[in-house]
């Protein structure tokens, strides 16, 4: 077995060989996930005019002092309409009613709400109960953004509410680092999919619609490229029909130290790769590399191994490749329930854990069976342990963790 090397080494080995993030234009509605390359600015006032926060009456403020006072109803405005074209007008001793969202009316300085307000049976007299003052109610021009403002800084990773600001602004397209097409292919004569029962020595393909969850979750395009068997050829042509289609390839299985483990055989061969044995467990066997300039990450095959690979590996060069500020999850310190036992390996071990936060302290406990086969517990995981070579943690003592949501 070759000398093992650290898990800084292999990702510092990673993120040297990742191409840059590239950035264009693209429509705003498109940008949910994405870095934004250049600020955002506004070009208008949100709310673009003066308008109601209540369904009342639009009154000047200086008519209700003494209240109770009735005055005249002299017009309506709703939303969407507008006031100054219907030449409606609040003049003094009079009033308007108004819905929420509509403009103020010219005169009216204050909106009493509907509550504090009774209409007279005649239909044009209100009953103010309330003294009111200036601007009550009222939500001013620009109160949110003004013109000119910027909204956004370059680096702001681009979230529901952001997009809800964009299309408030009127921003069409926005200039944000491209997102990236990242391919999922499986590896191995054993794996089979879809309803149909096993043969014996058949496996069902998990790790596909596990990584392209991932990939779906980081907001990168996924695609599904498919298994291929455990041959050469097989592998080779599947591979140089992904590198031409992606930005980012991740294989899973055939990187071990098997007989027909074929994709480090066919990696070392169409790119420039280097075959890494990491100093951790899962996941200790990666091959990375260019092929024709694309990173194609040769993840592990077992079912746990990949995805705590793709966490360690793939999830901060992608990012790095797709411009975000933040290359890793959230890091904690916990405490540990029940006792996170390990044996002395030479290896940093990642548990799955279950998470759970009790008076602002995170505390985790073992997710279930820790074997690199056992996708149970890693699916039920909300963090990764990390576990220094020993004997593990005790009970009550702290841990470090890798959260995962
Ligand atoms: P390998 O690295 O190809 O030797 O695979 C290591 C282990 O992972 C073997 O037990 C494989 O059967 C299993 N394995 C490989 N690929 C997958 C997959 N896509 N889904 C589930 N198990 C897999
Ligand atoms: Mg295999």
């Amino acid at each position: 077995m070759g000398s093992l090397i650290s898990l800084a080494e292999a990702r510092d080995h990673i993120l040297d060989l990742c191409p840059a993030p590239v950035s264009g234009k693209v429509q705003a509605a498109n940008s949910r996930g994405l870095v934004l390359a250049e600020p955002v600015e506004s070009l208008e006032d949100v709310p673009p005019f003066a308008n109601t926060a209540m369904d009342g009456f639009a009154v000047r403020a200086n008519d209700t002092v003494g209240a109770p006072v009735t005055l005249s109803v002299v017009g309506t405005v709703a939303a969407g309409m507008d006031p100054v074209a219907s030449g409606i007008e609040v003049g003094p001793g009079t009033a308007v009613r108004i819905m929420t969202g509509a403009p103020m009316p010219p005169g009216a300085d204050a909106v009493v709400m509907v509550e504090r307000t009774n209409l007279l049976s005649d239909g044009v007299t209100v009953e103010v109960a309330v003294e009111v003052p200036v601007g009550n109610h009222v939500r001013l021009a620009g109160e949110d953004l003004m013109a000119g403002d910027q909204v956004f800084g370059a680096g702001t990773v681009l979230g529901p509410g952001h997009l809800g600001v964009l299309a408030s602004i009127g921003t069409q397209s926005v200039v944000v680092h491209r997102r990236l097409v990242v391919g999922v292919l499986s590896t191995g004569d054993e794996l089979r999919e879809g309803p149909g029962s096993l043969s014996p020595g058949q496996i069902r393909d998990a790790n596909r619609p596990a990584l392209l969850g991932l990939l779906d979750e980081l907001g990168v395009e996924a695609v599904d490229l498919g298994r291929v068997p455990d041959s050469e050829p097989a592998i080779e042509s599947a591979l140089i029909d992904a590198v031409a289609r992606c930005d980012a390839v991740l294989t899973s299985g055939g990187v071990s130290m098997g007989d027909f483990d074929y994709v480090k055989v066919v990696l070392n061969r169409i790119g420039e790769m280097r075959w890494m044995q990491v100093a951790i467990k899962p996941a200790k066997p990666l091959a990375f590399g260019l092929v024709e300039g694309v990173p194609v990450f040769g993840l592990p095959g077992n079912p746990v191994s990949s995805m705590v690979s793709f966490e360690l590996f793939a999830r901060p060069a992608l990012r790095a490749m797709a411009g975000h500020p933040e290359l890793n999850r959230r890091n904690v310190r916990a405490l540990v329930d029940g006792g996170l036992e390990r044996h002395s390996d030479g290896k940093v071990h990642y548990a799955r854990v279950v998470v759970n936060v009790l008076d602002g302290q995170f505390w985790v406990r073992s997710a279930g069976g820790q074997g690199s086969h056992q996708l149970s517990a890693m699916a039920v995981a909300g963090g990764l342990a990390v576990l220094p070579d020993g004997n593990g943690i005790p009970h009550g003592s702290e841990v470090e963790v890798l959260l995962l949501d």
